[in-house]
């Protein structure tokens, strides 16, 4: 193609993770020209390095704790042999793959044109899209632009991920096996599912998080909660814990902590992972050439959030590149990419209630929440109560048996319900009741009102709820 040349669509999206492929298949159902570039695959981060494989893998981990569970629990005579990890990897790979000739098949047959190549705005309507070592094609939107092009692990400075001693979650996934053990750097979801994960698989883990708890923006409680159950299954879990040094060498790190207390303590491990956040992706990109710049920790931040419009009327964002409150979660990203979409086409969609936007981590025991934390609603000045409900005080619980618990953050007099926090077996599946409480502003006794099915693990929100309304049956 040649350098000179310009073409014409109503709506260009960079970048074809979740974020920009949504935005590009709502618009193009509302009848937009859509071009959506992609520099590698279309499904992006979530479809081949975050959620799908991770929670692939997290899958066959909870089959290997089941049949601990099994001979510890109810006498059945099962002993694992041992994981084939090339044939779990080959089941994880296999649903990726077919995930992402779902999203390709669903772009082409929406009428989407996906371009392979590396966009880079050129002005506040123009892109260039360069192609292998191409210049390529200038294009311009009619409608506008949307810039989708994510995240990448982050780093820290002095701790270069080589790979194969100090490794990021990406690393992690493609090794060839899982180490005997290993030290998780980062108390956050992806350091606690990958934490998880190893436990599983028989590897000693370490877990370190700076912050006096892990998932320190969740619930107390949860944090709490979280602890304790890693503990039980024998994570060595350290929070208020800071890594001063790491030095690989041919077998593995030696790592350096400085303890809560201040003490140091030397640790080695077969591997560092290093989950310390995700970094927004904006390296040639062209922000400056449309007038744009990030903020101060690198994001692209609206102008308008009820359009999640950049200060350049027609730039719009979505995904990982957005800051706080967005939530680097694929989910938020589709709802973005809907409310971007609708936005172009002329539309008035209704801004992503963030707060309403669920939480989740694949851990075993998993954590659940959606809405404010109990210190979140006091500092609001909320009149707060309360109520936590072990899981274990449920019949379904004690089958269980991994502990867990269900808090709800409510106003008092069983009014509205701020925020709902779950923790234990399947509470990632249990939290969507919850979404629909905190997003459609639900009081307690309403809930209350509808009966929940007995016995199950999601009884526990109804009995809270019962609690919350001064009706507590099980539950004082
Ligand atoms: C290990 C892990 C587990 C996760 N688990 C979950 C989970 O369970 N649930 C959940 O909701 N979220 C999860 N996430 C987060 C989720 O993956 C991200 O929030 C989501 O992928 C963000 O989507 P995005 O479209 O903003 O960016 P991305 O998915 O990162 O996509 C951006 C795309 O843009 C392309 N690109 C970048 N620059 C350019 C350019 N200049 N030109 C052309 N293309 C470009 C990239 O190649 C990439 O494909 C997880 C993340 C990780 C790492």
């Amino acid at each position: 193609m040649r350098e000179d040349m310009r073409e014409e669509t109503d709506v260009i999206v960079i970048g074809g993770g979740t974020g920009g492929y949504s935005t590009a298949l709502r618009a193009a159902a509302l009848g937009l020209g859509v071009v959506l570039v992609e520099r590698d695959l279309v499904g992006g981060t979530c479809l081949h390095r975050g959620c799908v494989p991770s929670k692939a893998m997290l899958h066959a981990a909870e089959l290997v704790d089941g049949i601990a569970e099994a001979r510890e629990r109810w006498g059945v005579k099962a002993t694992l042999e041992s994981v084939d990890w090339s044939a779990l990897t080959a089941t994880r790979d296999d649903i990726v793959s077919r995930n992402h000739r779902g999203v390709e098949g669903r772009l082409t047959h929406a009428g989407v044109r996906v371009v392979r190549g590396s966009a880079a705005l050129t002005g506040p309507r123009t892109v260039r899209i360069g192609t292998g070592d191409e210049a390529g094609a200038e294009w311009r939107a009619r409608r506008g632009i949307v810039l989708a092009t994510g995240s990448r692990p982050r780093t820290l400075p002095g701790l270069e991920p080589d790979g194969a001693r100090v490794v990021t979650s990406d690393d992690a996934l493609f090794a060839p096996g899982l180490p005997g053990s290993v030290l998780v750097l980062g108390g956050g979801a992806i350091g606690v599912e990958y934490a998880s994960l190893h436990r599983s698989m028989g590897a000693e883990v370490t877990l370190v998080e700076a912050a006096d708890r892990l998932l320190p923006l969740e619930d107390s409680d949860v944090g709490r909660h979280l602890t304790r159950g890693l503990k039980k299954r024998g994570i060595d879990v350290r929070t208020g814990a800071r890594l001063e040094e790491a030095r690989p060498y041919d077998g593995g790190v030696r790592a350096v902590l400085r303890t809560a207390r201040g003490e140091l303590r030397a640790l080695d491990a077969e591997r560092l992972l290093v989950a310390v956040g995700r970094a927004p992706v904006t390296d040639g990109l062209g922000l400056a050439a449309a007038g744009l710049a990030t903020d101060a920790r690198g994001f692209v931040a609206p102008a308008d959030w009820s359009r999640l419009e950049t200060a350049v009327p027609g730039i719009h964002v979505v995904g990982d590149l957005l800051p706080p409150p967005s939530l680097g979660l694929a989910h938020a990203s589709f709802a973005e990419g809907l409310l971007v979409a609708e936005t172009l086409a002329g539309l008035a969609p209704r801004p992503v209630d963030y707060a309403a936007v669920p939480r989740v981590t694949y851990s075993s025991p998993q954590t659940a929440s959606v809405g404010l934390t109990e210190d979140q609603a006091r500092e609001r000045g909320h009149a707060v109560r309360a109520v936590t409900m072990p899981l274990t005080a449920t019949a379904k619980g004690m089958v269980h048996g991994q502990g867990g618990m269900v808090k709800v953050v409510a106003e008092g007099d069983g009014g509205r319900v701020l925020g709902v926090h779950l923790v234990g077996p399947h509470v990632s599946e249990m939290i969507a009741e919850s979404q629909l409480v905190v997003g459609w502003d639900a009081e307690a006794t309403d809930v209350a009102q509808h009966v929940h099915p007995h016995p199950t693990l999601s009884e526990a929100v109804g009995e809270v709820m019962l609690a919350l309304a001064g009706r507590g049956l099980h539950q004082p």
